[in-house]
């Protein structure tokens, strides 16, 4: 994969009507953005556009709307599955209130939250009442230099998650440059992600240049040793990354629910720990081919356990790597913990990729809370990937002593397992 791709820095803006895809997914409740995070951090790109004389056009997803502007209202699967399984005579009356209920997406899921946050935010923005139709292609064609519109949700057309390029081509009508900058969704070949390239020249945007400046410099030339450190609840969500990076890496960290499935494979008593038997010769492949590789593989040597998945389950301490029956591991103990951090601290790059423990449990967060300060004092260039991995850093206070916390959970991942991005594939090579 060539991550050396063209920025809106290495291309003439000014004047040019300028597609930007963004990732304005951000959670709302009670018509009120709960997290900005996504808005702020898209607007630096904006900002230079702006500051360059461009007619910028934003575009973005948010949530997972009916696709309310196709010719037809369409019903997903799952709605129409539950509908199929209605009597007969009611399957009529049923289909009516779904669509009824699609409907009503266009304000529960509109981008005008958004444009009027942005224009809060000091970037006046005004929202276009559809996606292709007929006010984006007049709002767009209207636009003069340094002003800046927003689409409508580009969901609200089934024809965006389908990559469907009649409607790719008529979203690039409305521009003259494509400007990739939403990383959460580069994973995914739809639309106004990837498709929209097929007909304009297309860059990346801030966002996007350093998640694949710093990402793509860990696995091409990472400063060592390079360390990685793979948790989270299991095995079978990392085997990709546990795979790629066991080619690169000096040592491999291993913590979180994952590890009993490597301590089962080895024979190890496990109680109740989340354990995925059919994945025990994976374990003993994947340490079988560490040791070839001369890859340092640490597991935990001890463990925190607790009688029941529960928040406030009896818990302790066991310095063993045995589980007994009845309890189950829900933390790495402070011998692994010193351990690990002891191996972190010497680190050139450090990848971090799944907690250590249940860190959204006070009393099962120690792991991951010694890790993150581990990471941070390392001194290393130091890289988070995940959504509960960089939900636990920022809660835990690390977030700002870190080099980079990827915005794309499912991005990041498919990132790390060495997979070709559609939404990166698809931009300019420098
Ligand atoms: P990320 O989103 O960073 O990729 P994952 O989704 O893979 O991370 O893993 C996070 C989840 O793993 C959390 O919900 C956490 O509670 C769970 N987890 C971590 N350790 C354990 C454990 N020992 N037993 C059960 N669940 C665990
Ligand atoms: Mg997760």
């Amino acid at each position: 994969m060539n991550y050396n791709k063209k920025s809106v820095e290495d291309i003439d803006v000014a004047g040019k009507k300028v597609l930007v895809r963004c990732d304005f997914n951000v959670p709302v409740k009670d018509g009120v953005i709960t997290d900005d995070k996504r808005i702020v951090g898209a607007m630096k790109t904006i900002e230079y556009l702006v500051a360059q004389g461009a007619k910028v056009i934003l575009c973005s997803h948010m949530g997972r709307p009916h696709n309310v502007l196709d010719a037809e209202l369409k019903l997903d699967k799952k709605e129409k599955k539950k509908i199929a399984e209605l009597p007969a005579e009611e399957q009529e009356a049923a289909t009516a209130a779904a669509l009824e209920k699609g409907k009503k997406d266009i304000t529960k899921l509109s981008l005008k939250i958004v444009a009027d946050d942005l224009t809060k935010k000091g970037i006046p923005v005004t929202l276009a009442a559809d996606v292709i139709g007929p006010d984006a292609q007049a709002k767009a064609a209207a636009l003069k230099n340094g002003e800046v519109m927003l689409l409508e949700n580009v969901r609200f057309h089934a024809a965006e998650e389908k990559n469907d390029p009649d409607f790719a081509k008529a979203l690039a009508s409305l521009a003259e440059i494509y400007v990739n900058d939403a990383f959460g969704t580069a994973h995914r070949a739809h639309g106004s992600t990837a498709g929209v390239a097929d007909y304009l020249p297309a860059v990346c945007g801030y966002l996007i240049q350093k998640e694949i400046d710093v990402m793509g410099k860990a696995l091409e030339d990472p400063k060592r040793p390079f360390v990685a450190i793979l948790g989270g609840a299991k095995v079978s969500d990392k085997i990709g990354v546990i795979q790629n990076l066991i080619e690169k890496v000096d040592t491999l960290i291993i913590g979180g629910g994952m590890a009993y499935t490597f301590f089962r494979a080895f024979g190890n008593s496990i109680g109740t720990s989340l354990c995925e038997e059919d994945k025990l010769d994976l374990a003993r492949e994947l340490v079988e081919k560490a040791r070839a590789k001369g890859v340092n593989f640490l597991l935990p040597v001890d463990n925190v356990i607790a009688r029941e998945y529960k928040e406030d389950s009896t818990f302790m301490r066991i310095y063993s790597d045995s589980i007994p029956d009845g309890w189950m591991g829900l933390d790495i103990g402070e011998k692994t913990q010193e351990l690990y951090s002891k191996s972190i601290c010497g680190a050139g790059t450090v990848v971090w990729n799944g907690p250590m423990g249940v860190s959204e449990w006070e009393n099962f967060a120690g792991g991951t809370r010694a890790v993150a300060k581990a990471v941070a004092e390392s001194g290393a260039i130091s890289i988070i990937g995940g959504g509960d991995s960089a939900a636990a850093v920022e809660q835990l206070g690390y977030a700002d002593k870190m080099t980079h916390i990827s915005t794309g959970g499912g991005a990041s991942l498919e990132f790390l397992e060495g997979i070709e991005l559609p939404g990166i594939a698809c931009l300019l090579d420098k």
